[in-house]
């Protein structure tokens, strides 16, 4: 362990009020390091120091500002294996997973690095003679990124990726459960030759330092990934100071299997969706939406697939399933197996696991015959569980599929053209899968959802344009 990780503020390396321990959910008693707390004054410090830094960040032009991100990309590619494995350490994604993810960050660092040059608008001749117009994007200024657990690199990158790329100052609160990926994403930005001021790292609690940046005055715009009633706060308060926001939130998103479907296809994706990372992905599969003649079927293999998941610690190479992020969500999902057996589901699996390393490890779980109406089926679990629905037809498929507060990712595994195409047209959500599982997105276009799950303009792409720029119209008269 080396001495304790500081924030970022301003260029420097700073203190905060106290400092914070990285805990192994893999092995308790792997103490990763400690990491600053930050306060509300860091956060006004940070937020003056990005406010002087971004005229001059944007007046630098397209080019620095793609050479910084090109560099941060080389940088990270260069430092992929140990950020991996701070990854796995600390939020307990098996190596495999955090390695894809860091390379991920990676790619989106190089995207937008490509994005910086190709900032464009329009020109368009006036209503009125001898008028030109001009419709251009700006930066929106300094904007505060508050990142979640799940996915400790990509977030935080493809947050941080487009506002640098289109001339904006950052401030960047990562969740206190994986602070170790941030810190070093940071060092390797400010390494890169980031410009003091120009991107801030202030690590602590969510209830100081986010709130914090949700109420600094210089700070334009927040984008926040995580749960629904943090963004519903997030919102509120944004609101009332006429920030503007981007939230993603959470999903419960259905995964159909229909009786043409090809089982093998299905299961796979099932499997992936639902249990891969531990099911801690807001695009997890959450619902198995089966149709009766296919059920049976199904449901045995899937059951004889996901009990022969080796679940262990993330770091050990035959690991496929690592632990559960934390005591506190795995409290959670033991109480949603409970729960599920309450609401008159037969449990497989979701018992906790006692492995020789002591850590929050715990088996997939399938809930057989729920119903859309039970709350194992209608609320996020962010675990390893999925409830499994049995349906007659694709009209219930697709009643079902749609009866939901949220509104992320849907997937369908079907050999029939017209029920794919039916279920792309029909689905209300914002990203369709077909014959793939719900999680596991691209890096160049849109990422996001509908009703509960999202607010705002979509993440990622060039869509990430609408969020982190504002559109100027300009009018010249020659005389
Ligand atoms: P999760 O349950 O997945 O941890 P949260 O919504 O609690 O989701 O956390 C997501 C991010 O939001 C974290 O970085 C957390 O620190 C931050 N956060 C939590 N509460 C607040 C708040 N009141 N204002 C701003 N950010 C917050």
């Amino acid at each position: 362990m080396s001495d304790p990780h500081l924030n970022l503020i301003n260029g420097a390396w700073v203190p905060g009020d106290h400092l914070s321990e990285n805990r192994n959910p893999s092995d308790l008693a792997d103490l990763i390091g400690l990491y600053a707390a930050g306060t509300a004054g860091d956060v006004t410090a940070a937020a003056e120091a990005a406010a002087a830094a971004q005229p001059g960040w944007f007046a630098a032009g397209p080019q620095a500002r793609t050479d910084l991100l090109d560099r941060i990309a080389t940088r990270i590619e260069a430092e992929a294996t140990d950020i991996a494995t701070m990854l796995a350490r600390e939020e307990g994604k098996i190596l495999p997973e955090a390695l894809a993810e860091t390379r991920r960050a990676a790619q989106i660092f190089r995207f937008f690095a490509g994005e910086a040059l190709r900032m464009s608008g329009e020109a368009l001749a006036s209503v009125r003679p001898g008028v030109d117009i001009e419709v251009t994007r700006e930066p929106v200024g300094v904007v505060g990124l508050i990142t979640p657990w799940n996915f400790p690199a990509a977030i935080p990158a493809w947050k941080i990726a487009p506002a640098l790329a289109y001339g904006n100052a950052v401030v960047l609160k990562p969740a206190e459960l994986v602070p170790g990926t941030a810190h070093m994403l940071a060092r390797i930005i400010h390494e890169a030759g980031c410009p003091a001021g120009v991107f801030n790292l202030v690590m602590g609690p969510g209830s100081v330092v986010g709130r914090a940046m949700v109420e600094a005055p210089q700070i334009g715009a927040i984008s926040f990934t995580g749960s629904v009633p943090t963004g519903r706060a997030i919102a509120r308060a944004a609101a009332e100071r006429m920030k503007k926001v981007q939230l993603e939130m959470g999903g419960k998103n259905p995964m159909v299997v229909l009786d043409d479907a090809d089982l093998p296809t299905a299961v796979a994706a099932c499997l992936n969706g639902a249990f891969f990372s531990t099911g801690q992905r807001c695009t997890a599969s959450s619902r198995l939406i089966v149709q009766a003649g296919i059920h049976d079927a199904f449901v045995a293999e899937l059951t004889r697939q996901m009990m022969a998941l080796r679940v262990g610690p993330a770091l050990a190479p035959d690991s496929q399933i690592g632990p559960v992020v934390s005591a506190q969500q795995l409290a959670g999902n033991l109480s949603y197996v409970d729960l599920a057996r309450a609401e008159g589901c037969e449990v497989i699996g979701g018992e906790r696991l006692n492995l020789p390393t002591e850590g929050h490890f715990q088996r997939p779980a399938l809930f057989l015959n729920a119903r859309n109406d039970m709350r194992v089926a209608r609320e996020e679990i962010f675990g390893p569980c999925a409830a499994v629905i049995r349906v007659a037809d694709f009209d219930e498929v697709l009643a079902v599929a749609n009866d939901s507060d949220f509104g992320l990712s849907a997937g369908i595994c079907t050999t029939s053209l017209r029920h794919a195409r039916e279920f792309r047209r029909q689905a209300r959500v914002g990203m369709v899968m077909v014959n793939l599982p719900t999680a596991g997105v691209d890096y160049h276009v849109p990422f996001g959802g509908t009703k509960g799950s999202s607010l705002g303009p979509r993440e990622q792409g060039r869509h990430a344009a609408e969020f982190y720029t504002t559109v100027k119209t300009s009018y010249s008269f020659a005389g």
